[in-house]
């Protein structure tokens, strides 16, 4: 935290401004500050840079919705025209619970022995959405029991 343009001086608070000439608006001189608050300074370049490019890189920008979480997200145009051309659907999770869909963890089924795996939306969906335990079995043994059940009913 520093600006350039600050320089010592025994009027005003001890800081004196090259740019407008006067007192420096901050206690202790901050060129970052100066550059967000007052568009003046040594930084005030880059965040005029900054702040020009992000408004490009929106208008070029489709916001899409989480399916999941329903958090807004930003995709650019260009890579969804990239999931067109592969004839794909747009995506529909967002960074954070795309992360969490590929992180799967496997678990025995307590029927058939084999493993079957959920990923972290599946399990945050039973453990914190429902509040019920993770399934002990896999789906197909899910299914022959739920299957079993409704003929038991009829
Ligand atoms: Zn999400
Ligand atoms: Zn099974």
């Amino acid at each position: 935290m520093s600006c350039k343009c600050a320089i010592p001086t025994d009027q005003y608070h001890g800081w004196e401004c090259t740019v407008s000439g006067g007192e420096c608006m901050f206690l202790m001189p901050n060129s970052k500050a100066c550059a967000e608050k007052y568009c003046e300074g040594p930084d005030a370049k880059i965040i005029e840079e900054r702040r020009s490019g992000m408004s490009k890189v929106s208008s070029n920008d489709v916001i899409l919705v989480c399916k999941v979480c329903s958090t807004e997200f930003v995709i650019s145009q260009e890579l969804l025209d990239k999931f067109a051309a592969k004839k794909l659907s747009a995506p529909t999770h967002c960074p954070a619970c795309l992360e969490k869909k590929h992180n799967i963890k496997y678990y025995p089924c307590k029927d058939c022995g084999g493993q079957f795996g959920m990923n972290q939306l599946e399990r945050e969906y039973y453990l914190e959405k429902m509040g019920w335990p993770l399934p002990v079995r896999c789906p197909k043994c899910r299914e022959k029991r739920r299957v079993a059940k409704e003929a038991t009913r009829k």
